[in-house]
């Protein structure tokens, strides 16, 4: 069953006329810069499509891990209004809440928090998959390694930044950037979607990392559609120098990768593991920036809805949407489902140490509802994946 929003085929006159029926702009005390941050007007929504729940057994085989940097449910039922009402997200049946404390400090960061999803042990900030005394930790990641699945990572940051970096490298310090491209090269990790190019190919210790890559059978790739051609093998896609660029420059990166992973890892029928992170859902948190955030959840939904289309065929796959953290302490004091218009306002330009919402779909996502804590998500892909040992 198809659901589709027609307004964005009507004449923007109709839209406006619509607008001015259904909704009031109030009068704002905010200046016009602060008001450009804090207003999105709407733009084009995108049809959403229902998917069905059957599914073949009652665990899965593959289990695909969304990490909403930064997104809170108010990030999330911003891109909701500013889509007419309606997110692929909107599929999921299955909610809980996530605590999301480190060893160290009530309000978390990146590196310690994706460390505590993909490990389940916690740790102080900064760390990336080691423990608060430095050792290194065993992540979903390797453990999937182990069992013979295909692995994967995909960012719209650069790939050694804290979230995906997390789930492979064991480093004290999320900076340790070359540190933790190296460690990508210790694992048997099948596909890497990010940006980070030069932490692998012009490093300070004139290593070239990129080479070695190729030695170990690798396909590399710069270009997205070099990367949404790719239908087999290992991978590797450094789209950027360093982070990729804002939706409009970096274009459909992560929707692209996000299929064409799912299409390459599947070849494995021993099943896969991939995390795919919406990095700059945060980024847009801390500049407070209201039309920047809502771009990268939409673009975030987008890969969500491509990972739903092939789960809906495959029949036995996991699919989680997770967020690390709140940023930005941000709230919603006026907006239009018909127009897709947000106001928005936050409190900070930090993190905040708010539950954060967690969706799953698919095989064992009942699993994953109620109060959890952020580690409980590693203990609970554990138990799917690796029970029947
Ligand atoms: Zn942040």
């Amino acid at each position: 069953m198809i659901k589709q929003f027609s307004i964005g085929v009507i004449s923007p006159i109709l839209i406006i006329l619509t607008l001015l029926a259904s909704c009031s702009f109030k009068t704002s005390q905010v200046s016009a810069e602060e008001e450009s941050l804090l207003l999105y007007p709407g733009g084009d929504f995108y049809p959403v499509t229902e998917f069905n729940h059957n599914f073949l057994n009652e665990t899965p085989k593959n289990v695909v891990l969304f990490i909403g940097d930064g997104m809170g449910l108010t990030q999330i039922h911003a891109a909701m209004i500013a889509n007419g009402g309606s997110l692929f997200l909107n599929n999921f049946r299955h909610i809980g809440f996530t605590t999301t404390h480190s060893y160290s400090s009530f309000v978390t960061g990146s590196a310690e928090a994706a460390t505590a999803i993909a490990s389940g042990v916690k740790t102080y900030g900064g760390a990336i998959g080691v423990d608060p005394d430095t050792n290194a930790v065993k992540t979903i990641l390797h453990k999937a390694i182990e069992k013979g699945l295909s692995t994967g990572l995909i960012s719209t940051s650069a790939i050694t930044h804290a979230t995906p970096a997390a789930f492979i490298a064991h480093q004290p310090d999320r900076k340790m950037y070359e540190e933790i491209a190296g460690d990508f090269l210790k694992y048997e990790i099948d596909l890497l979607i990010g940006g980070g190019l030069r932490h692998f190919g012009e490093r300070s210790d004139g290593q070239n990392l990129l080479l070695k890559l190729n030695d170990k059978g690798y396909q590399i790739y710069h270009k997205l559609y070099e990367i949404a051609a790719a239908k087999s093998g290992k991978l590797v896609g450094l789209t950027a120098d360093e982070h990729n660029g804002r939706v409009d420059q970096r274009g459909y990166v992560l929707p692209v990768a996000t299929e064409s992973a799912l299409n390459i890892l599947s070849e494995n029928e021993k099943g896969f593991f991939v995390m795919i992170e919406g990095s700059q859902i945060d980024w847009a948190g801390h500049e407070n920036n209201i039309v920047y955030l809502i771009e990268e959840m939409l673009d975030f939904d987008k890969a969500i809805g491509r990972a739903l289309e092939f789960a809906e065929m495959n029949k036995e796959t996991l699919i989680i949407v997770a967020s690390d953290h709140e940023t930005g302490g941000m709230t919603i004091h006026d907006g239009c489902y018909k127009a897709g218009m947000v106001k928005a306002n936050f409190a900070t330009p930090k993190h905040t140490g708010v539950l954060v919402p967690i969706f799953a779909y698919g095989p064992g996502a009942h699993l994953f509802t109620g109060f959890m804590d952020n580690t409980d998500i590693h203990n609970v892909i554990e138990e799917l994946l690796f029970r029947l040992d």
